[in-house]
């Protein structure tokens, strides 16, 4: 059984840690918010001082941290993981950040000579608790072997997309198609309406037929359809409107460095910052159909 730090114990990294609690291993773990402390201690994990008392010790440390800027000041800072975890440690970082820091960090880790890999996840939290979040992981072949075992527990499926940064560029890419799909199929309801035609019967067409995807067939925007979408519980978050303005916002960063061009990538993150700013944060991103439809805030 390994020894593993855990930093950042939110709505998602509390139950990862606590996952790996469960499958035996020996799981300290450390938050700013002591709510989040509390929650993970209650799941049978301890609860470390600093930084550097968590990652001296352990074989494997995980960060699941909110932006950037916070990833790399925790593994970067003088009081950070690379200035105190162990040679052969192996790093796990599963936040969702942009790009061009997951690189940074990863050469930073490999000139301190440490295994890292980028490991952001889709599934949310109900994923995370389930232990079924899908990762996507960016780093070198040995690390990605090391990584697994632990991926595994947290995940049901685990794909090695390149080498480093190439796990959030697929977060990143993955959730550009989600964004823009959700609008459209919100719009095509949206239109239904006007025009008289049952959202069923568009749901009984568009799903066997061209414009199937999941923002139709498991996610659906609308109420009825499919009974476990959010649209059945009030756009009750899910997937908040404030996280996918995040991961829309990413995409136009590495779009705009990589010279890509993505008009409906920035479109999509337009509306979903129109949507944000009436209010609806922390709606699920599937009640931008009612922003679309002029029912705002
Ligand atoms: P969260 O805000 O619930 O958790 C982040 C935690 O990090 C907080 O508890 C915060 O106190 C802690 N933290 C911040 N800075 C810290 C530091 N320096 N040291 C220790 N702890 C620190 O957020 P979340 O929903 O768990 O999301 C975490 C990451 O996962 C984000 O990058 C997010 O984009 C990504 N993500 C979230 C979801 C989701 O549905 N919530 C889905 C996929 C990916």
């Amino acid at each position: 059984m390994a020894s593993i730090g855990f930093i950042g114990l939110g709505n998602m990294g509390g139950p990862m840690a606590a996952n790996l609690v469960k499958a035996g291993h020996e799981v300290s773990g450390i938050d700013l918010s002591e709510a989040a402390r509390q929650r993970f201690s209650e799941a049978g994990g301890s609860i470390a001082g600093s930084v550097p008392e968590l990652v001296s010790g352990a074989d494997v440390v995980v960060t699941m941290l909110p932006a950037g800027r916070h990833v790399e000041d925790v593994y970067c800072s003088p009081d950070g993981v690379l200035a105190h975890a162990r040679p052969e440690s192996l790093l796990i970082d599963s936040s969702t950040i942009d790009v061009a820091t997951a690189r940074r960090v990863a050469e930073a880790a490999a000139a301190a000579g440490m295994m890292m890999v980028d490991a952001p996840v889709s599934g949310g939290v109900g994923g995370a608790e389930a232990g079924t979040l899908t990762f996507m992981v960016g780093g070198p072949d040995t690390a990605f072997a090391a990584a697994k075992p632990f991926l595994d527990i947290m995940g049901k499926s685990i794909v090695h997309a390149g080498g480093a940064g190439n796990g959030q560029a697929a977060k990143i890419c993955n959730n550009m198609i989600l964004g823009i799909s959700m609008i459209g199929v919100s719009e095509a309801f949206v239109l239904a309406e006007k025009l008289g035609l049952d959202k069923q019967k568009l749901f009984e067409v568009s799903s066997t037929a061209s414009g199937q995807c999941w923002s139709l067939t498991t996610y659906c925007p609308v109420p009825g359809p499919v009974p476990t979408s959010p649209a059945n519980r009030d756009y009750q978050a899910g997937f908040t409107a404030a996280m996918m303005l995040k991961d829309l916002k990413l995409a136009q960063d590495a779009a705009m460095t990589s010279s890509a061009s993505t008009p409906l990538g920035a479109e999509a993150a337009a509306l979903y910052s129109l949507f944000c700013n009436s209010g609806d944060e922390g709606t699920d991103f599937s009640g931008i159909i009612n922003f679309l439809r002029g029912n705002m805030g």
